[in-house]
């Protein structure tokens, strides 16, 4: 079969490998749709650590094609989504119920072999089964809804809460609409480009603001479109920019939720007296725990706008070039879809 291989760090290869057999507790699932994700790009360039030579794709949706010897709640034929992540199980934070902190966690598509291929290997407990008729690129949104809401739990929004979301990036499109569902009356999305400004109104957001123009004097100030700043910030840009924004644009006793993901290493200067002085609660929120039922069930109920942020879709042999570029302007999401001729 085909499939798209980070072969080392930097090259990233179509190649003809085998097809894969299930283990006992396996499904072998033939993949329909894949989403390339910017966390691809970060594992190409070596700025977050896999397992080359390993298949890249975490948010994949696919048809169950064969079953291992011990599988037998699943019918061949079911569509599936994969949480790629895989908890040992046995460490002191899988143990705590930790399980995105698990000390030994591995991925489908970072370090196991994952969906940018014609079939990946999928262990039971780790898919979810999704109605037979859901549009299967819808499918392949579940893995990166979860993150979203995960943030969004974590962030504790209720009915009535005000929401800031920074970075108009599919994760803060999602969580824009996540904030809406969750009870925010006010959600506010900062985004440099223009077309995901208007993305985001028509996806939910109450107000968009160009970060070029003072966006916490523009949101928080005494002149701005919530005052004394919101009950919650949700950071998903992954730049210092918006890491810096965050603090200053949570009210007093506010939350803020980080994310976006910054380079390893990389500092952003934060005031603790501030975060003292005014009770707030700074958070990280990493990947997406118990919750991949939640967003396949909500992806399945048609709640979510996918459709209008699906930039492109892409077969396999065209995936690498994709991933080998920054995403173009305007681009939101691109799946690859390895059906496709
Ligand atoms: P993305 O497309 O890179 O989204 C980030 C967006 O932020 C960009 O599209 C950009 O849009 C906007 N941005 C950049 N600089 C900005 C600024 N100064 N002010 C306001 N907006 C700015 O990536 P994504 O897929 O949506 O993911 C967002 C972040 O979440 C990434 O860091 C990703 O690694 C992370 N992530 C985290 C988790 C987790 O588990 N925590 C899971 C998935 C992804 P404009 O060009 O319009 O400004
Ligand atoms: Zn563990």
């Amino acid at each position: 079969m085909k499939a798209l291989r980070l072969e080392s760090i930097g090259r990233l290869t179509l190649a003809d490998v085998e097809k894969p057999l299930p283990g006992p507790h396996d499904l072998l699932v033939r993949v329909e749709a894949c989403g390339i994700c910017g966390t691809d790009r970060h594992l190409l360039h070596g700025e977050f650590r896999s397992k080359p030579p390993v298949t890249l794709g975490h948010e994949f949706c696919g048809i169950v094609e064969a079953v291992g010897t011990e599988v037998s709640d699943i019918a061949i034929g079911a569509r599936i989504t994969g949480d790629p992540n895989i908890a040992c199980g046995t460490c002191p934070q899988c143990h705590a119920g930790r399980v995105n902190l698990c000390r030994n966690l591995q991925a489908i598509g970072i370090h196991r072999d994952g969906g940018f291929a014609e079939y990946v290997l999928v262990p039971r407990k780790q898919a979810y089964e999704i109605p037979s008729d859901l549009d299967p690129v819808h499918g392949a949104f579940c893995e990166p809804l979860a993150c979203c809401l995960h943030g969004v739990d974590m962030a504790g929004i209720r009915a009535g809460s005000s929401v800031v979301v920074l970075g108009g990036g599919v994760i803060g499109l999602l969580v824009v609409q996540l904030a809406r569902l969750a009870g925010a009356t006010t959600v506010i999305l900062s985004t440099r480009q223009a077309e995901k400004r208007r993305l985001a109104e028509e996806v939910g957001a109450t107000a968009t603001v160009d970060p070029s123009a003072d966006t916490v004097e523009r949101i928080a100030g005494k002149d701005g479109l919530v005052p004394g700043g919101v009950d919650v910030v949700i950071e998903c840009a992954g730049v210092a920019e918006t890491v810096r924004q965050s603090t200053r644009l949570a009210k007093a006793g506010g939350t803020v939720v980080i994310l976006g993901v910054m380079p390893q290493g990389e500092t952003v200067e934060i005031e603790p007296f501030d975060i003292l002085f005014r009770e707030l609660r700074v958070l990280g929120s990493f990947i997406n725990p118990f919750v991949h039922r939640r967003a396949a069930d909500l992806v399945a109920s048609g709640v979510i706008e996918i459709d209008k942020l699906i930039s492109r879709r892409v077969t396999l042999d065209e995936a690498a070039g994709v991933i080998s570029r920054p995403p173009a302007a305007g681009e939101v999401k691109v799946l690859v879809i390895p059906g496709r001729a």
